[in-house]
C-alpha cells in the first residue's frame, strides 16, 4: 500500500511506520518510465522507498517554465502505486518553505558554475537546497538520481561529501527511448517535427562515444548536430568521468546541451578515451 503524505506532518507519520532503511527517489513528478527506473532500483535494496513530487521554485530562473511545467499528479500516483513506493511525498510549496523564499542557501562552488550553471544561474543553488531539506525531511539513507542530469548528481554527491551529510548516493544510468531520445518530462513540449531534430543530441553522443581520442570525439559529435537546423547547441563538452578536466585516457564524459524551438535539453553518455593508432 501506497500512503500519500501532502505535508511534512503526514510523511512524519508515514515514515514512522518504516522499520529499515528509508530510501528516497526525488523527482518534480510528470514521471516517465526513466523515473520509474530509479523507483525500481531502489525497491531492489530497499523495501521503503519515498517518492518526492515537487516542482521547486527555487530552481527555475525567471525565464524559465515553472509555470508550465507538466503537473500531472493522478498520473504519477497511479505509477508509484504500480512501481510499490512505501510513501508519495507531494507537498505544497509552504510545506518546503514555510518560511517563504529561504535567506539561507546552497553555494554549489565551482563546479556548479559550469555547463549548466553557466547556462542556469541560481539553479544549483536552489536545487541543492531542496535536496539537502528532501533528504532530511525524507530522513533517508540512501538516494537515487538519474545520470542524465549528470552535472547535478555530481553536485549531490559533493554536497553529501562535503557536508557530512551520511547519505549514500546512488547513480542510475539514463534511460532512452527505442531511438535514442533520453526520457525526458520536457519532451511532451516537443512538436513531432522537434522531437525528430531532438534525435540528433543521442546520435551526436553515440557518434562521439565512437571515438577514443578527445579531438575525434567532439568533432564527430559535432558534425551531427551543426547538420540538423532544428538544434540551437548551448553546449558540447567533453569532461574527466567526474566533470574535472579531460584524462589523456580512460574513462570521460560526453556532455550537450541544445534548444529545439522553446525546449532547452540535455543529455550525456560516458566515453572511454583511448590512443588511436
Ligand atoms: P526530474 O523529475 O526531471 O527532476 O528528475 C527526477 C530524477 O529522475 C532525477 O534524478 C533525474 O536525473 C532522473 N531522471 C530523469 N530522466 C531520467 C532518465 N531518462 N533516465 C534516468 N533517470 C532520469
Amino acid at each position: 500500500m501506497t500512503r500519500v503524505a501532502h505535508t511534512r506532518d503526514e510523511l512524519a507519520a508515514a515514515l514512522d511506520a518504516a522499520t529499515g532503511e528509508i530510501a528516497v527517489v526525488m523527482t518534480m513528478g510528470a514521471l516517465h518510465e526513466g523515473h520509474r527506473q530509479l523507483i525500481r532500483v531502489a525497491r531492489e535494496r530497499s523495501p521503503f522507498v519515498v517518492v518526492t513530487i515537487f516542482v521547486n521554485p527555487l530552481q527555475f530562473g525567471p525565464n524559465e517554465d515553472f509555470e508550465k511545467y507538466p503537473r500531472t499528479l493522478d498520473e504519477d500516483l497511479a505509477a508509484c502505486r504500480a512501481e510499490g513506493a512505501a510513501v508519495v511525498f507531494a507537498p505544497g510549496r509552504d510545506d518546503v518553505y514555510p518560511g517563504g523564499a529561504p535567506s539561507i542557501t546552497m553555494n554549489p562552488g565551482p563546479l556548479g558554475a559550469i555547463l549548466e550553471g553557466a547556462s542556469r544561474p541560481g539553479h544549483f543553488a536552489g536545487m541543492l537546497t531542496v535536496v539537502e531539506k528532501l533528504l532530511r525531511l525524507t530522513r533517508a539513507g540512501v538516494a537515487y538520481f538519474g545520470e542524465k542530469d549528470f552535472q547535478q548528481l555530481a553536485l549531490i554527491r559533493r554536497m553529501v561529501f562535503d557536508l557530512e551529510l551520511g547519505v549514500e548516493i546512488v547513480g542510475v544510468p539514463t534511460v532512452r527511448e527505442g531511438d535514442g531520445l533520453a526520457l525526458s518530462s520536457r519532451n511532451r513540449y516537443l512538436s513531432p517535427r522537434e522531437r525528430t531534430a531532438a534525435l540528433a543530441l543521442s546520435r551526436a553522443l553515440r557518434a562521439g562515444a565512437g571515438h577514443g581520442d578527445p579531438e575525434a570525439v567532439l568533432a564527430a559529435a559535432g558534425d551531427v548536430l551543426a547538420q540538423e537546423p532544428g538544434v540551437r547547441l548551448d553546449y558540447l563538452e567533453l569532461t574527466g568521468p567526474d566533470l574535472g578536466p579531460v584524462p589523456a585516457e580512460g574513462p570521460a564524459r560526453l556532455l550537450v546541451a541544445a534548444r529545439v524551438g522553446a525546449t532547452r535539453l540535455i543529455d550525456n553518455v560516458p566515453i572511454v578515451l583511448r590512443k588511436e593508432a
